[in-house]
């Protein structure tokens, strides 16, 4: 199991946190001040240092020096695309649900982003976002675009062809029709919240009939940090041959909001 620790730092980072939490939902917190409290796993330190003890290590200089090692807590593929999805999400003008959407090919080359939003050339100003109204013309559902949609559309490819799809939450019945028709083989979702509702059962009829299998995403780490302020530090970074996750500093945090759709 994951244990946590705790860490303080009073030095003032721009940090983001990308959090995978239980639901497909997340929060977006842009916060600056000069001490920083990051909860970090101490999993990936603990395994490397177990790794220490085994593995031969380079050193640089005559007679020895700093140890010149390769990273151990860098991101994984599938974490590296999920947050990616995560991040595009971001850029979501929807108050209520902010959902990402990342199309990979079998290359590993990342071929399609999306997330949801108004289409192209309508202005999002003049259109709603309510989830509720008496008339449903005044809610977003009929004009909303989902992640999956637009990471299709925006491909920079030819084809999504044989391609997997990473998204947040579990694809609606409108989108695995486009995901069907695209040719994407497999589905890697993070949140099934919505498992229960027509949209997602149909979805699930789809895909299954087009024998385009789906599998949730259990993240080894529940954020991803990214710090802005990181580059312009010289030196080892705190999380050298440790624990990503445990950077001190801002942090900008994708975890905990409520999220309606996809
Ligand atoms: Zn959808």
């Amino acid at each position: 199991m994951l244990t946590h620790r705790f860490r303080e730092s009073v030095r003032s980072d721009w940090t983001a946190v990308a959090f995978f939490a239980g639901n497909s939902s997340f929060s977006f917190i842009l916060r600056a001040c000069a001490c920083v409290d990051v909860f970090g796993f101490s999993c990936t330190e603990s395994r490397m240092n177990e790794e220490e003890t085994h593995r031969p290590t380079i050193r640089s200089g005559v007679g020895g020096g700093a140890e010149a090692r390769k990273r151990q807590d860098y991101l994984e593929w599938s974490e590296y695309f999920m947050a990616v999805a995560f991040l595009s999400a971001q850029r979501s003008k929807d108050p209520s649900s902010q959902v990402g959407a990342c199309i990979v090919n079998q290359e590993n080359k990342i071929v399609g982003i999306g997330y949801n939003g108004m289409p192209n050339g309508c202005d999002d100003d003049l259109l709603p976002w309510s989830r509720s109204a008496d008339d449903r013309l005044d809610t977003k559902y009929p004009y909303v675009c989902h992640a999956e949609m637009n990471a299709i559309m925006n491909k920079n490819s030819a084809t999504v062809k044989g391609c997997t799809m990473y998204v947040a939450l579990f694809p609606c019945n409108e989108c695995a029709k486009l995901i069907i028709q695209s040719g994407i083989k497999d589905v890697v979702y993070l949140s099934d919240k919505y498992h229960s509702t027509p949209e997602m059962e149909a979805s699930r009829r789809l895909l299954d009939l087009a024998r385009i299998p789906y599998s949730q995403f259990h993240p080894k780490q529940n954020r991803i940090v990214i710090d802005f302020d990181s580059i312009s530090r010289s030196g080892p970074r705190e999380s050298d041959g440790g624990c990503a996750p445990a950077v001190n500093g801002e942090v900008l945090k994708l975890g905990t909001q409520k999220s309606d759709t996809c």
